[in-house]
């Protein structure tokens, strides 16, 4: 595998930044090529602003807002990054991490849950990064759009790292804080799947807070294994925009899982299976960990 690691984390002496340097040691021990982007570490900048994008090959970022036409002063963000990203004006930091992505088959998302979601300075490479006319916005040769299980970033896995300061079941199929992978749900179906990203069964600590060395131990070693079998593993199977279970106003389709609504009827059913209701689905995921 080639393996961007996007890791968001202040701390070089936390248990996420320990989790990193193991995961890490197992790839490239096992053959494989490895390119980090610590975003602390790179001072990254979280917020997408009109400094992402310059006026011309020439000049200073910055420079886009004070140029930009009279007749149309507003700050367009998507499509003057898609223009920018065309005519090769994204600022160098943007372009340096679309050229990782570009170099790598997988990509590792690695932070601690904060309210329950990533980081900012990592929802900000989100932001920044994956731009219209890179990873979304993009048109097949019929004209349609393609997203969801098509797009700019088909073909490459996704995996996120992650550590929560609740116990599992509190995430769990009946638990206050919904299930992980519906608190996931922006990421793994919203940016991953719609960048035509593959995304995996996150893989996540529980109880961080309370986490004591042997207990760390042992989630070390299951990120471990995580990632020795991640090139053979089942990715989560969401359903295609373009796969025929959607109709024109990109709802499901009346006669799949009719009385069914809510996140998981976005996920295939596994062959063989009978209904596999949220709580079922959710209990299943729970009961594979
Ligand atoms: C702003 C904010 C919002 C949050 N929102 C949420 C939320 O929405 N939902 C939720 O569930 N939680 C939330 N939390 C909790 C958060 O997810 C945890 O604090 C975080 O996951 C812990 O990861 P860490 O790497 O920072 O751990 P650290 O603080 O570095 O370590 C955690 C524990 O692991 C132990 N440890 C074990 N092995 C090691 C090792 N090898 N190296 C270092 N330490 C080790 C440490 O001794 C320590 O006790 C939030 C926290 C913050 C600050």
């Amino acid at each position: 595998m080639k393996v961007l690691w996007i890791f968001a984390h202040p701390e070089q002496r936390s248990l996420n930044a320990s989790l990193m340097r193991e995961g890490l040691r197992e790839l490239t021990g096992e053959g494989h090529a490895a390119v980090v982007s610590d975003l602390y570490a790179m001072g990254w900048k979280a917020a997408l602003d009109a400094d992402d994008v310059r006026t011309d090959s020439g000049a200073a970022p910055g420079a886009a807002h004070a140029a930009r036409p009279a007749r149309d002063p507003r700050l367009r963000i998507g499509a003057e990054q898609e223009l920018a990203y065309a005519e090769g004006r994204l600022s160098d930091d943007v372009r340096e991490e679309q050229r990782k992505i570009e170099w790598a088959d997988t990509l590792v998302f690695h932070f601690p849950m904060w309210w329950f979601g990533p980081p900012a300075i990592l929802k900000g490479w989100f932001d920044r990064v994956l731009t219209q006319g890179f990873a979304f916005g993009l048109h097949g040769a019929d004209g349609r759009v393609l997203r969801y299980g098509e797009g700019g970033l088909a073909g490459k896995r996704a995996l996120v790292v992650t550590s929560v300061g609740a116990r599992e079941s509190g995430f769990g199929p009946r638990g206050i804080h919904g299930h992980v992978d519906d608190v996931l749900w922006p990421m793994l179906h919203g940016t991953f799947w719609y960048t035509g990203m593959t995304p995996y069964e996150p893989f996540v600590v529980y109880g961080a807070d309370r986490l004591t060395g042997p207990s760390g131990d042992r989630y070390a070693q299951a990120l471990r294994e995580r990632l020795r079998t991640l090139p053979d593993a089942e990715p989560l199977t969401y359903r295609s925009e373009h796969g025929g279970d959607y109709e024109g106003d990109l709802t499901l389709r009346a006669g799949i899982e009719p009385s069914a609504t809510g996140l998981a009827v976005h996920r295939v059913r596994r062959r063989g299976a009978s209904s596999e209701t949220c709580a079922e689905g959710a209990a299943r995921t729970a009961r594979m960990r």
